[in-house]
């Protein structure tokens, strides 16, 4: 079988990628190793370029009436005195993004490939790569695929990062992200995050009376919270956010995540390219991961809309020139912010407020946060 582009993983990052690389006129195809469609529970914040990047691509219409608009972000320390908000007003936009489960999203993607032409290949692995002159052949556990271009878009502890021997950095957070929704008062569309003495706990609005909440903790307590019974997990919540939550019930079961950072050297090599998770790895605390996943495959459809499937060694250097910086510099952000967070030496603590609400009440170093924020 021989394709155009062949893609592997079919998360959000590889179907959206699909869709906008066949609607450029190449014959693709995508596989997964999960038998069935993915319908994760997760909800995510998009930042105005993703979810514009859904607009063009046909899927923003089927979902937008999922997504719930965010207008506001507040992050406060409950030991200190450091805040700093970031609202729609001030940055002149109508909202600053939204939330949505990825499920939603991920069905909605799928749900074009018959419209475009995608084959996709259910409850295959990718097992080998060899490279022979102009094309690339990959071995599943069930059929050879050759194809022009191989991207990689497996997640974090991706298969085709191992195979084409792609170098990277990785390392522990050492804390456990656990996820839930609940049930609340009235929402005031702003996400809230609060740095716990274990951990960032935020809040995202999800509808007009629920919320999803995301809560890193640190790893030499988070099996306590993780093994807990719903209620004694509420009552830490509450009891542990500052703020007045009001009505807070929750309407999921409890998952979480382990959290780790990586960062391949490169994210192209030999006609293969990392796109997503399986490039880079951040830690959830801006919910900027898959947004700056959606900004790889920008990047790439847009290099071979211009440059074609010919010349793959400029598409390459390109695409690791335009990519790699930035998300280095997302992770180093995520790193210091964390860090900055995270300590528990009183003097840092205190320079640390003060530049969090001297960068409240300074608004050019504001929006070069809010830059990072949405120039993804
Ligand atoms: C708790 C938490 C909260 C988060 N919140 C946000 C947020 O609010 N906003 C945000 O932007 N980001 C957020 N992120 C990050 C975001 O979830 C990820 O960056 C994003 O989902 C990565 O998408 P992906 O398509 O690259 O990879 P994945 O979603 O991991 O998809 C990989 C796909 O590849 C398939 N696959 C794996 N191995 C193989 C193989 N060998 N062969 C074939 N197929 C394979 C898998 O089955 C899967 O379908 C969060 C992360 C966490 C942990």
């Amino acid at each position: 079988m021989d394709f155009d582009i062949l893609i592997i993983g079919s998360g959000v990052v590889g179907s959206g990628l699909a869709i906008k690389v066949s609607k450029l006129g190449y014959k693709v195809a995508i596989v997964d190793s999960k038998e069935s469609l993915p319908n994760s529970f997760r909800h995510l914040s998009l930042n105005q370029k993703s979810k514009a990047f859904l607009n063009e691509i046909d899927t923003w219409e089927r979902i937008k009436n999922s997504a719930f608009a965010y207008k506001q972000i507040k992050v406060w320390d409950q030991e200190g005195t450091g805040f700093i908000d970031f609202n729609a007003k001030e940055a002149k936009l109508p909202n600053l993004g939204y939330i949505i489960r990825e499920g939603e999203i991920q069905k909605n993607l799928i749900d074009q490939f018959e419209e475009n032409n995608i084959e996709n290949f259910w409850g295959e692995t990718v097992e080998k790569i060899n490279h022979f002159n102009d094309k690339i052949s990959c071995e599943t556990n069930k059929k050879s695929i050759t194809a022009k271009l191989i991207v990689g878009c497996d997640g974090m502890n991706s298969k085709v990062r191992e195979l084409s021997k792609i170098d990277f950095r990785s390392w522990s957070y050492n804390q456990t992200a656990i996820v839930a929704n609940f049930k609340t008062d009235a929402n005031d569309s702003c996400i809230k995050q609060t740095f716990t003495s274990i951990g960032p706990l935020a809040l995202l609005p999800i509808s007009d009376c629920e919320s999803t909440l995301i809560w890193s903790i640190d790893d030499d307590v988070s099996y306590k919270f993780i093994s807990m019974s719903d209620e004694d997990f509420t009552e830490e919540v509450v009891n542990k956010f500052g703020e007045h939550i009001g009505k807070f019930e929750m309407t999921s079961k409890r998952q979480s995540f382990s959290l780790n950072h990586l960062s391949a050297k490169t994210f192209s090599k030999d006609g293969v390219f990392l796109v997503g998770d399986s490039a880079h790895h951040i830690h959830p605390l801006a919910g900027l991961g898959l947004n700056a996943g959606i900004g790889d495959v920008v990047c790439l459809a847009n290099l071979i809309k211009e440059n074609g499937l010919e010349d793959l060694e400029k598409i390459s250097s390109t695409y690791n020139r335009k990519r790699i910086p930035i998300n280095l510099g997302l992770a180093a952000s995520m790193e210091a912010f964390k860090r900055g967070f995270g300590q528990k030496n009183i003097w840092v603590k205190l320079f640390r407020n003060t530049a969090f609400n001297i960068a409240n009440k300074m608004s050019p170093l504001k929006k070069k946060f809010m830059e990072l924020a949405t120039e993804l």
